[in-house]
């Protein structure tokens, strides 16, 4: 049995890589972008860091190498994410969100797709390239796989004009990060999942399109303005006979298998990025233990309330880590497969850790409101954390009881390392 929690020096290079761009180029311009009121606004603001990280391979990194990419393992991810994370959750999700968008076509494009779409972002010489990923709708997301045909689930639609060997999308989406792009003109690129069969329901009726910036019929409204996250661009975009080339099209029938796995990759991303914020409120609550007395004689920690609770903190923190380890390593093996194992962690670490951050505010005291102190801002963004990448109870939990209601579910089949297929039969419930 290996079990072995060293980072190789491989490893430890990269996080302090990660580390030196987190602290040293991202902090400054989160803390302000942060305090920027027009979320627009806020988005451009992180350009300059952005472009700093796609010099460092931190953008496109888990592109496989024969696309350009870094091949980063979900592992190494793991590294990475925490320490952005760390620092600004909001930047981690920008990021997150290439590997939303574009990973769909390293699982389920042809070569030919592959070949354009990832080395055309991986190639990239301005350092600004960013993609979008178009799930959620107004209507509501957690039903995207609804069984039953439109208007059930995802609305948005594309309908096949054999003729002129086009995609013509209408609907509109909302919510999804990065789609307007650095000057709300557009992303260079947008997948979407849509409705290209209006008669079938969401296991049979969605596919994926690739929609370049500058397509006619495609525009975005002011992005959302949001209680955390705000260094993040959330969007409403509409399509209004957005023609696309047929080439484009991916996945056809099997978009709701896109979603299902896009959200399992991000699973353990999203509950390191929980880690990440989570360890920051701790190390910032535990120096303030060490040196505030509240007017009596000693540091706060020297009261056994305030050990404990610090005590637990640090355990929460530690046992979330290794469980998003765990099964980032599981999707390693199988690549990206383990729909159940990601969204564990996700649900797992992303709730905790909520609830972490606001222990630290408990031990703190009331001046962890001030907004001079960073505590406030970690609770912000400690909230957006267990409903936003395909939600918690809705998405996330649906999944993994999808998973586990299946008459061949082996209980210890994560414990196990063992793979686990995700069929269609599992999803809808
Ligand atoms: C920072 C941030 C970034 C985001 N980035 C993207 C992105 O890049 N792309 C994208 O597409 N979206 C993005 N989103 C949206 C996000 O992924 C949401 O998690 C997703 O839209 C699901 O929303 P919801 O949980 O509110 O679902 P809704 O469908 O609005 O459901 C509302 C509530 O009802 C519950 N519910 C509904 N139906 C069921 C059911 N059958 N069983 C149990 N519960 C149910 C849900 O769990 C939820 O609690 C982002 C959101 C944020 C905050």
């Amino acid at each position: 049995m290996a079990i072995d929690f060293t980072l190789s020096s491989e490893q430890n290079a990269l996080r302090k890589t990660a580390r030196e761009f987190a602290q040293g180029i991202l902090k400054p311009i989160a803390i302000k972008a942060d305090a920027e009121p027009d979320p627009q606004k806020a988005f451009a603001m992180m350009k300059p860091a952005y472009m700093e990280a796609h010099k460092l391979g931190l953008t496109f990194g888990f592109i496989p190498k024969e696309y350009g990419g870094a091949g980063i393992s979900n592992v190494d991810l793991q590294i990475v994410a925490e320490e952005i994370c760390a620092v600004d959750p909001g930047f981690g999700c920008i990021l997150l969100v290439n590997g939303l968008a574009l990973l769909p076509l390293v699982w389920f494009g042809t070569e030919e797709q592959k070949k354009k779409w990832l080395i055309e972002a991986t190639s990239d010489q301005s350092g600004e390239y960013i993609a979008g990923f178009n799930v959620s709708e107004s209507a509501g997301t957690a039903n995207f796989d609804h069984p039953s045909a439109y208007p059930s689930g995802l609305q948005m639609t594309a309908e096949h004009d054999k003729g002129r060997g086009e995609y013509v999308l209408n609907g509109s989406k909302y919510w999804p990060s990065s789609s307007g792009g650095w000057d709300l003109m557009g992303a260079n690129v947008n997948m979407f999942v849509v409705r290209t069969d209006r008669h079938k329901g969401g296991k049979e009726g969605l596919s994926a399109i690739l929609v370049p910036r500058g397509t006619p019929g495609m525009r975005f409204k002011a992005p959302i303005d949001k209680v955390g996250h705000r260094t993040n661009q959330n969007n409403w975009i509409e399509c209004d006979n957005c023609r696309v080339p047929e080439e484009n099209v991916f996945a056809v029938g099997d978009g709701d298998l896109i979603i299902s796995k896009a959200f399992t990759w991000s699973g353990p991303v999203a509950g390191i990025a929980a880690v990440g914020v989570a360890r920051s409120a701790y190390e910032w609550t535990m120096e303030w233990a060490k040196t505030y007395t509240a007017a009596g004689d000693k540091p706060i920690i020297n009261h056994q309330v305030v050990g404990y609770m610090l005590g637990d903190i640090a355990t929460r923190i530690e046992a979330s880590r290794y469980l998003c380890w765990k099964a980032a390593h599981y999707l390693d093996m199988y690549q990206a497969e383990g729909q159940a194992f990601g969204a564990m962690a996700k649900v797992f670490s992303c709730e905790l850790l909520f609830d972490t951050v606001y222990k630290c505010m408990q031990v703190a005291g009331v001046n962890s409101l001030n907004k001079e102190y960073p505590l406030e801002r970690y609770l912000r963004e400690a909230a957006v954390l267990p409903i936003y990448d395909a939600g918690t109870i809705g998405m996330q939990r649906r999944k993994i009881w999808g998973v586990m209601a299946d008459p061949d579910f082996d209980t210890n089949a994560f414990r196990d390392c063992e793979p686990v297929k995700f069929m269609k039969s599992m999803e809808g419930r």
